[in-house]
């Protein structure tokens, strides 16, 4: 069995002793004679690991005890929609800053729901940075503060926190959830896909202040009421039982690495690695902000593009998959999740020191 270094933004990289464990207990697990995907969601074992996963993932984030943590589906393009469903309480509208594509389609679906107030976009800069805080125009009747906190195809993240007052801030987290501690309570809402940095896709997590729920529009589907899903343990209709235990599996390994402050040196170490080099670099290079480059995401482009082909098919050669960058944006990108050992940065590294020297 050979293993390759797996650079996806998602679905992605998971720790590997993980998938050992799943693969250990795929028939069985724990003696009950069955595979995890055959139990009832309501049954006494899939209720232990559904437990088990959201005290784990309360405790990785400091999650206050005024937040409810539900699993989700629908995806983060689902939550697109079914935030300002529940969140729009009564109000008008909500600010959204635009950073880039991911951002760029949360704006989309909130305008079917509530008039979208662009607070700020980073669109002048190329969607290359991070508007600075000082520059929003934030309306003191938004309903929330949208923001995308990675956005994914650009590589651009936030490095702080924005304040927006009583108005509660909502993030899409899909991309840097659990790359390094969140203070939860600064959010009034943060959401995102599992399959970035968690774990299966189908399970989308939100983490939401309880005061903020109980208001959904009367149209909003009963299994997107976020009241609806805390009131019944996220059990309204069948939560996506595999991906949750899976995710449960994940954030005992985030545990046993030392959390999310050990994640986040991790990460950032990772990160300095390649960034590093293609600051060096008279071959490639990377577009975004010095200040708001993404940790996770990290796109770049050849000197030439009629290189490109060459330089994925090397990569592919030496066991390094899924560096093509987006389509809308063209290039390479290196996803550096959390299941991302620093072996295979450094091998990507030392490639592109290679196809430099020879293409240069
Ligand atoms: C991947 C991604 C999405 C889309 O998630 P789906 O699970 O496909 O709905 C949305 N936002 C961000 C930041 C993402 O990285």
């Amino acid at each position: 069995m050979t293993r390759v270094f797996n650079f996806s933004a998602g679905p992605a990289v998971l720790p590997e002793t993980v998938l050992r464990q799943a693969a250990d207990e795929m028939l069985d697990w724990h003696g009950s004679g069955m595979s995890v995907m055959e139990m009832s969601h309501r049954g006494k074992e899939f209720i232990a690991i559904h437990a088990e996963a959201e005290a784990l993932l309360r405790e990785l984030l400091a999650v206050p005890a005024n937040y409810k943590v539900l699993f989700m589906q629908g995806g983060a393009i689902g939550e697109n929609a079914i935030v300002p469903m529940n969140l729009l309480r009564g109000k008008a509208g909500a600010d959204y800053i635009h950073t880039g594509e991911w951002s760029k389609k949360s704006i989309a679906e909130a305008k079917r729901y509530c008039k979208v107030n662009v607070a700020a976009s980073a669109e002048a800069s190329g969607f290359t940075s991070v508007p600075p805080r000082e520059s929003w125009k934030l309306d003191a009747e938004a309903a929330y503060v949208h923001i995308c906190a990675n956005e994914t195809i650009g590589g651009v993240e936030y490095h702080f926190t924005p304040d927006t007052g009583a108005v509660p801030l909502v993030a899409d987290m899909s991309s840097n959830i659990l790359s390094r501690p969140v203070d939860v309570a600064r959010y009034g809402l943060i959401y995102g896909g599992a399959q970035k940095n968690i774990g299966p896709a189908g399970l989308t997590i939100v983490i939401v202040r309880d005061d903020l729920i109980g208001h959904a529009h009367p149209l909003t589907p009963s299994a997107f009421d976020y009241q609806q899903q805390a009131a019944n343990d996220s059990m309204l209709n069948t939560p996506p039982t595999y991906a949750i235990y899976i995710a449960g599996l994940v954030f005992r390994w985030i545990k046993g690495r030392g959390g999310l402050a050990a994640m986040a040196e991790h990460n950032r170490a990772k990160a300095a690695l390649l960034y590093d080099y293609l600051d060096r670099s008279a071959f490639f290079r990377n577009p975004v902000a010095k200040a708001d480059r993404s940790l996770m995401n990290v796109p770049f482009k050849l000197k030439d593009e009629m290189l490109d082909d060459a330089f994925l098919k090397g990569a592919q050669a030496r066991g390094m998959v899924q560096l093509k960058g987006h389509r809308s944006v063209g290039g390479m990108r290196a996803s550096l999740y959390n299941a991302m050992p620093v072996e295979g940065v450094q091998a990507l590294v030392a490639y592109m020191k290679e196809f430099e020297s020879q293409h240069g």
